[in-house]
């Protein structure tokens, strides 16, 4: 038995290493990345419920070379710890401007608007305003047919100040969405001091909103609240025929999901646009 048990925390410890050794190696991977030209970014169709498709949000794909496609869950917090988001970020945001200025030459990809995930570490940078200015100056970007995406984690920090930048941008024109909403801790009398345009409700919800009756009536109460607080409300996560008439008829309009279509890389999701007069 007792060599069963040092087995068991040999294997433990065996197992730990290699998690530990994969995190390292992606870690010091994730550090030359952006100079070896690794990050792509693949767009997901956003659908209204009445004019059909009305932007793409910009999801961030790492291909390390030599190594399999690492999925952002993985490697986004790692780059937040080690503060790597920023740079990753303001890349991710140069990209958007110069996508949007491309697309002003497209008469149906003109009408769109683009979505991009800024983490709160990378919204808390005191420049932030300045480089978001920067990179839409530096293309000639719309600034109206920019959403940020930003998390409730952001809303725990002094509200002023994150008001004060929100404020800023917003008088360019740039429009907020809060993501992931109802996973972390934002509650109603806290979302209404910050100038949102949107909410997204998490995908965790949406999923399992045909079974399980406690999802399916937070979702109700989202859309009700997005609706009372005048903000627009986004279901991530569509899959289904049936979530999707769930949701029509609860009064949501706007849809993200595999149902409308996966995330695809941005020069693909361009020419499947092409020729297209409707979505
Ligand atoms: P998110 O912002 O909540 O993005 C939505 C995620 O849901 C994406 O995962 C998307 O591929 C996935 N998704 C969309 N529709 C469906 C569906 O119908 N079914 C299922 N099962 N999944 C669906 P992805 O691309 O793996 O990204 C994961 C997370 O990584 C994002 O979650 C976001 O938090 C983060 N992320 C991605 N790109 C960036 C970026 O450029 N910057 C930052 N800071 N974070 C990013
Ligand atoms: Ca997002
Ligand atoms: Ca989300
Ligand atoms: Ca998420």
């Amino acid at each position: 038995a007792k060599e069963a048990g040092r087995n068991a925390i040999r294997f433990f410890d065996q197992a730990m290493q290699t998690t530990l050794d994969r995190r390292a190696r992606l870690e010091a991977g994730l550090r030359h990345a952006l100079v070896r030209d690794e990050f792509v970014l693949h767009a997901q169709p956003l659908v209204d419920r009445d004019s059909g498709l009305v932007g793409a949000e910009l999801l961030l794909r790492w291909l390390p070379d030599g190594l399999q496609l690492v999925p952002p869950d993985d490697f986004i917090p790692l780059a937040e710890e080690s503060g790597l988001i920023v740079p990753i970020g303001l890349w991710v945001l140069d990209q958007a401007c110069a996508t949007l200025r491309r697309w002003d030459d497209d008469p149906r990809l003109r009408e769109l608007y683009l979505a991009v995930n800024v983490s709160a570490r990378q919204f808390r940078q005191p420049d932030f305003v300045d480089q978001v200015c920067a990179a839409l100056a530096r293309h000639g970007a719309d600034p109206r047919r920019l959403k940020l995406e930003l998390t409730e984690s952001l809303l725990l920090d002094k509200v002023d100040e994150v008001v004060f930048k929100m404020r800023a941008l917003r008088l360019l024109g740039v429009r907020f969405s809060l993501d992931d909403f109802g996973t972390g801790y934002a509650s109603l009398s806290y979302l209404k001091k910050f100038p949102f345009d949107q909410l997204k409700v998490d995908r965790s919800f949406v999923r399992d909103i045909m079974s399980d009756p406690d999802d399916a009536a937070i979702i109700r109460a989202i859309i009700a609240m997005g609706r009372s607080l005048r903000l627009s409300v986004v279901a991530e996560g569509v899959e289904t025929e049936g979530q999707y008439a769930y949701l029509i008829e609860h009064g949501c309009t706007l849809f993200q999901g595999y149902m409308f279509g996966r995330p695809q890389a941005l020069s693909q999701f361009e020419a499947m646009l092409d020729g297209c007069s409707d979505a």
